[in-house]
């Protein structure tokens, strides 16, 4: 067998079973990223107080709200809702409403009429991600009589495994507000469009390139949002079709973990 027979037999074992996605355009994991918390006004570095900005949504804020900088953006905060992975509304996801730093939510504003243009509406599923979000899914990784919602959204995978597998990740980069989970809603069928797999769902279905119960109209649904998500400044990743981060992001190594709450807004 020569070397370029070497090189198919690679390529279709590698598309085949989706267990060990390739992915091309996989950034490397971020160094890690310093924690800071949200009290009031202000935030704490490494223990120490170190004043950087109100959590104010305010017209000078560095978050903002993401509706309002995407009016027709549809949004579906899971993790403020019990129909998530865990069962129950997540700590720190005290309202239903997606946050991002400006810079990300301006790229989004034109992924949003890239995609109008074409007869899609943005749905989002989490957005900015307090750090103590993190750790609750860490928590509940630990828990193995809690399987709650195992039959939709981990049914094949033990969840100890779900760190280790990539479903999940001990540093998030939705903390640092530049990350972003959605999919696509179709404004001519009033629906979501069919990705092939639904969001957070802890299978190799939910790779990009996963080909195998993935139908040609399927990836050309999760491909149209990825090159629309990467024409304006957004990283994919290769384990969630759904899961997007701009490359050009304000705090690349600052996780934040002050609440969605009302106060805040
Ligand atoms: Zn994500």
């Amino acid at each position: 067998m020569n070397k370029s027979r070497y090189s198919l037999l690679a390529l279709v074992l590698s598309f085949g079973a989706c267990a060990q996605p390739q992915e091309p355009e996989q950034a490397p994991p971020p160094p890690p990223a310093p924690l800071l918390s949200g009290v009031a006004d202000s935030i704490y570095v490494a223990g120490a107080q170190a004043e950087v900005k109100s959590w104010q949504m305010a017209a000078d804020s560095d978050f903002v709200r993401l509706a309002d900088v995407v009016p027709d953006i549809i949004q579906e905060i899971r993790y403020a809702t019990s129909y998530n992975f865990v069962g129950r509304p997540i700590p720190g996801y005290e309202v239903p409403v997606a946050l991002l730093t400006r810079r990300a939510a301006d790229s989004l504003a034109q992924v949003s009429r890239d995609l109008l243009a074409q007869g899609y509406r943005l749905k989002v599923f989490d957005a900015y991600r307090p750090q103590r979000a993190v750790l609750y899914f860490i928590g509940w990784a630990r828990q193995e009589a809690d399987t709650l919602m195992k039959p939709y959204f981990y049914p094949d995978i033990d969840k100890a495994d779900a760190f280790r597998l990539g479903y999940l990740a001990h540093r998030s980069g939705h903390t640092r507000g530049s990350t972003i989970d959605l999919t696509l809603f179709d404004m001519q069928t009033g629906k979501e469009v069919d990705m092939g797999g639904p969001y957070d769902y802890f299978s190799p279905v939910s790779h990009y390139w996963c080909r195998d119960g993935v139908s040609a109209q399927q990836f050309r649904h999760r491909r149209l949002l990825r090159e629309a998500m990467m024409r304006h400044g957004f990283q994919p990743i290769g384990t969630e079709w759904w899961h997007f981060t701009l490359i050009d992001e304000p705090y690349p190594n600052t996780s934040f973990d002050f609440p969605i709450s009302k106060e805040v807004l």
